[in-house]
């Protein structure tokens, strides 16, 4: 799929038929999960684009983490607060655990940017190799 001004290469995104969407400051968020080989991080941040790509090869707890980072980055760009990129990973770590110790679900992070569906074909696949199919 194309979007002004960015080339996807289709055949290395996982989920291409399911765009999810993660909505951060009324923007509309596209997600994409990809390998992580095209990814230098576990994720990525386009704020110009409103793209996030999220590395495949990741746990959850990893991506939940990883889109609260993504969502920062977002913000710190919108915002246009100049945060440097040890203080957004501070923030980063500090709002996963804030979050998760006080008992709150961060799941529906993990269904909107398409982890959770991706995870599932991945466990079909797997179960269906151990089938014999
Ligand atoms: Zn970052």
């Amino acid at each position: 799929m194309k979007y002004a001004g960015i080339v996807d290469r289709p055949s290395r995104l996982i989920s291409k038929d399911k765009m999810k969407i993660l909505k951060i400051m009324g923007y509309n968020y596209r997600c994409r999960i990809v390998d992580k080989e095209d990814l230098s991080n576990m994720g990525t941040c386009d704020a110009r684009n409103q793209i996030i790509r999220l590395a495949a090869e990741s746990c959850d707890q990893g991506v939940e983490s990883t889109i609260i980072h993504e969502m920062i980055e977002a913000i710190n760009f919108h915002l246009q607060l100049s945060l440097e990129h040890n203080k957004i990973m501070s923030l980063e770590a500090a709002l996963h655990q804030a979050l998760t110790a006080n008992g709150v679900c961060l799941r529906p992070l993990l269904d909107a940017s398409g982890w959770n569906a991706r995870k599932k074909a991945i466990w079909k696949k797997k179960t269906r190799r151990s089938k014999g199919h």
